[in-house]
């Protein structure tokens, strides 16, 4: 039976058992398509990135003997849609079987599942044999209990026997948490960029002859991204061996000069499967038990990738009808332009966004506490926000980004994956940055024309939102500071901040 089996663009998993071996009457098919570039503004380097790491893995397939048909944006037959292009080269081929594995998002899930109800020959889907964790896991697990990661955390390190002992966790903890939070000052000296950068100027103007539209800096000739599982393993081995040792005490850090700090630019490769997880998190594991790293870089690790990702995705497949739609605020401002240029005057966001628009990568805390804090804190709208995320990062695929925008970052969600809002005034990002030494406002200030925006809009958010917001008791203390303040001082501080919120463009 001639079988046609689609491999989609972060499917790039070439240890799944499809290809074992090859089969004669077995084709595969990779295309890329416009219904995926243009969906939404992307980064070029996003675009880019995907394409060559595509064009590479058939590449690859060839070379071993398997019959792989790719279509490039360029090809004439290319209708530019998933559906449609399977139909034709179906018919054309007169294949008797279609098989897929199963997409991470729910728009592609219903494009593949209408395409075969449609089809009048037999068709399969397969487990992308990829994620640690099946689609309903988490939300099995969660049935009975309040979606803390936490607790699905300690789950699967006990069920896959990662960093255990006799069933209690190595060290006596579970997390090492709390010596996670150190700002970084320089010492120890952050590593240089280990990639390996790529000339992919030719996928540059196939984008630029098709009038593909992109955003941020293209850098077609120097993209650093990996573009194999070889590639790939060498940067998490570098990361592995040198850096590391660091990455606990330093993730929570920002700086100026090196935004990339201690982290580990996994994300990619790993949101296109061309890392395991489960093998990151076993390699993780070894550096720990040969010496090479303290417990709490090594457990700190584990648990973003066993942990949040795991459950991350989870939490995607449990909500996501609703998700992308949620507005526990009723948010509505527009995203101010200086989101697509970072000219903004407040020093952390435009280093934060100029770092995204320069790299389409920014790490975790920068997207959290320094963009994600400020439109929480300025009201914009969470779908325009989740909008701006899936098109500027590298590694945003809409299971892994929308959940961590909509629900940890903007907590549209009423608070299921947060217990509470990630909002700061300026002083959080004082303490874990060097931002603050040059702004134009002052750190110290909440009203005048110099205050720190952050710190006017930090009150006005939690006196806007007292409603929703006053029976949290993880914010206890910040409604009790609001009802010692004198009525003159909330009111400037609302003044300043309604002030402002009329200004965004300005800031
Ligand atoms: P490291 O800091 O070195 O962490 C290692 C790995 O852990 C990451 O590669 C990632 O796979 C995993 N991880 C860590 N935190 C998370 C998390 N919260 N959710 C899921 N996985 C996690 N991550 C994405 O992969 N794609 C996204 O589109 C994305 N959008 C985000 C949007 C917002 C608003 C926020 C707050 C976070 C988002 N994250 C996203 C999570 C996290 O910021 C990135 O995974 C991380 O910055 C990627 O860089 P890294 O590989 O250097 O990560
Ligand atoms: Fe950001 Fe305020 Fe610090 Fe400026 S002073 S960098 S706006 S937190």
């Amino acid at each position: 039976m001639k079988t046609l089996r689609l491999i989609l663009g972060d499917q790039l998993n070439a240890i799944h058992p499809w290809f074992n071996q090859v089969e004669q009457d077995v084709c595969y098919v990779m295309m890329e398509v416009k219904c995926e570039t243009n969906y939404l503004l992307h980064h070029a380097q996003k675009i880019i990135a995907i394409f060559a790491a595509m064009r590479k893995f058939h590449q690859a397939l060839v070379e071993k003997g398997h019959q792989c048909l790719y279509l490039k944006i360029t090809d004439r037959t290319n209708l530019h849609q998933i559906d449609q292009n399977l139909a034709r080269i179906i018919q054309q081929a007169q294949i008797e079987k279609f098989e897929y594995q199963m997409p991470d998002e729910i728009r592609l899930d219903q494009v593949l599942k209408d395409f075969c109800l449609s089809l009048h020959i037999p068709s399969e889907c397969y487990d992308s044999a990829h994620f640690i964790t099946t689609r309903e896991q988490a939300s099995i697990f969660f049935k009975q209990r309040s979606w803390l990661m936490e607790s699905f955390y300690r789950h699967l390190r006990t069920k896959h026997q990662v960093l255990m002992q006799q069933g209690k966790p190595i060290g006596g903890q579970w997390n090492f948490d709390k010596e996670n939070r150190k700002a970084w000052k320089g010492t120890p000296l952050a590593p240089p960029d280990w990639r390996e950068k790529h000339d992919h100027s030719a996928i540059f103007h196939d984008l630029q002859q098709q009038h593909i539209e992109w955003f941020g800096v293209p850098k077609q000739n120097q993209i650093p991204w990996p573009i194999d599982a070889d590639e790939a393993r060498q940067q998490l081995d570098y990361f592995l061996q040198h850096v590391l040792t660091h990455f606990g005490d330093y993730q929570d850090a920002m700086s100026q000069q090196q935004p990339r700090l201690f982290h580990s630019l996994i994300s990619f490769a790993l949101n296109v499967k061309m890392l395991s997880p489960m093998q990151v998190v076993q390699l993780t594991e070894q550096q720990y038990h040969l010496g090479k790293v303290p417990l709490s870089a090594a457990e700190g690790f584990i648990r973003q990738i066993l942990g949040w990702r795991e459950y991350i995705r989870g939490y995607y497949w449990a909500n996501a009808d609703k998700l992308v739609s949620s507005n526990f605020f009723e948010h509505q401002r527009k995203l101010p332009t200086w989101f697509w240029n970072g000219e903004s005057k407040m020093s952390c966001l435009h280093h934060c966004i100029q770092d995204s628009l320069q790299n389409a990568y920014a790490h975790h805390i920068q997207r959290l506490m320094v963009i994600g804090n400020f439109a929480l804190l300025a009201g914009l709208h969470p779908e325009a926000l989740h909008r701006w995320y899936l098109g500027i990062y590298i590694d945003a695929f809409e299971w892994v980004e929308m959940p961590n925008t909509m629900g940890m970052s903007q907590f549209a969600d009423g608070g299921k994956l947060a217990t509470k809002p990630y909002v700061s005034s300026a002083n959080y990002i004082d303490k874990m940055s060097d931002y603050c030494s040059g702004c134009h406002y002052d750190k110290k200030i909440k009203v005048g024309e110099n205050a720190c925006p952050f710190n006017s809009l930090y009150w006005h958010f939690f006196i806007r939102h007292s409603d929703k917001l006053n029976n949290n008791p993880r914010l206890g203390i910040v409604y009790q500071q609001i009802r010692k303040m004198s009525d003159d001082d909330k009111q400037a501080i609302q003044s300043q901040a309604e002030r402002l919120l009329n200004q965004l463009e300005t800031l």
